[in-house]
């Protein structure tokens, strides 16, 4: 299957959420946070992007499956809030009520027993990045038999020149299983092919890990670091972003050790940018060594954090990891 008609909806919804989302980051201060139930912070932004995209996808896929991060609970209490993410929507979708936004963002609240091919969406992955002003992305993907066929990931302030003075471009990255990685560019159409080619020594490999000290184990991921023999500093970059980055060669390992022992990884942290980076050569388990599995539900709930690197040195990754950090 070439999943034609999938990339060109998915892309374009990635596309225009994107945007959104960066309109709403610059205009941040008017619109404070709300805390969900698990006390991470949600946004408008989230709100919007989720909407926007599934209203998208529905257009061209009536019947299939959609899995969201967000759920409309916070917006059913809070009228206001619900008004200031219409304020947004606006110039994307034609007149809707809140009670319209809410019903539209629920309908990311699948079942997913029921099927075997869905659509997953982290509407702004790395909200505190979000927050901060920093990298964040939205991020798509497709699911079919536990396997991801297709992942898009906007990156709404990452460029080609990732750290490089034109540091806010955008640009989205989109890969299908075996169809290899896409990267288009926010400015212009032209799309380019992404791919390693670089063969890396272990030791001198950069390592990237998320910014949050509470989402991963510094401290273990230094430990690998040295077991490597790596003396680069490590990047610290939000959201799956950091697999983006591993893409277009500006880092070879990302790193994700569980804070917590019982701690398993969302699919929408993970299922676009796993694919992206594996068809660009780059390699994704999870740190025992394990593919990620994407058919037990919303968690990898058969895996234990996340190892991401350049392809030819995964298996040295692994070998680090083992001696360095006990594997449950
Ligand atoms: P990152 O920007 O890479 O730190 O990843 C952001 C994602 O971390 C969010 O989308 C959350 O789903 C996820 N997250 C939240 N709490 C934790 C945690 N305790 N451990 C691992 N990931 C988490
Ligand atoms: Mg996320």
């Amino acid at each position: 299957m070439d999943y034609f008609n999938e990339i060109d909806a998915g892309v374009d919804a990635v596309a225009e959420a994107s945007i959104l989302c960066r309109k709403i980051q610059r205009s941040l201060n008017r619109f404070p946070s709300l805390k969900k139930e698990d006390l991470s912070p949600v946004t408008v932004a989230d709100f919007a992007s989720q909407a926007l995209i599934i209203s998208r996808i529905r257009k061209r896929f009536p019947t299939d499956v959609i899995l969201g991060e967000e759920n409309s609970i916070l917006l059913r209490t809070n009228t206001e809030y619900s008004k200031e993410i219409l304020f947004f929507l606006h110039d994307h979708m034609k007149k809707i009520s809140v009670n319209d936004l809410w019903e539209i963002v629920d309908q990311g609240k699948s079942d997913l027993a029921s099927t075997d091919r869905f659509w997953v969406i982290d509407p702004v992955d790395g909200t505190k990045g979000f927050l901060r002003g920093d990298q964040f992305a939205v991020a798509l993907s497709l699911i079919e038999a536990g396997e991801v066929r297709l992942g898009i990931l906007g990156c709404p302030n990452l460029s080609d020149d990732t750290l490089g003075p034109s540091f806010r471009k955008g640009c989205i990255l989109y890969a299908v299983k075996g169809g290899g990685t896409t990267i288009k560019f926010s400015e212009g159409q032209s799309t380019s092919p992404v791919f390693r080619s670089r063969n890396i020594q272990a030791n001198a490999a950069r390592m990237c890990e998320s910014v949050e000290a509470g989402h991963s184990n510094h401290e273990l991921h230094e430990k690998v670091l040295k077991a490597l023999g790596i003396k680069n500093r490590s990047l610290r970059i939000d959201s799956q972003v950091k697999y983006a980055v591993l893409a277009l060669e500006k880092a070879d390992i990302y790193l994700r050790v569980p804070r917590r022992n019982d701690y398993r990884e969302k699919i929408w942290d993970h299922a676009a940018g796993a694919v992206i980076l594996t068809e660009s050569g780059g390699k994704v388990t999870d740190l025992t060594g394990r593919i990620l599995d994407f058919s037990k539900g919303k968690t990898l709930e058969a895996n234990y954090g996340i190892a991401a690197s350049a392809g030819g040195i995964h298996d040295q990754v692994l070998t680090a990891v083992a001696h360095s950090i006990p594997l449950s």
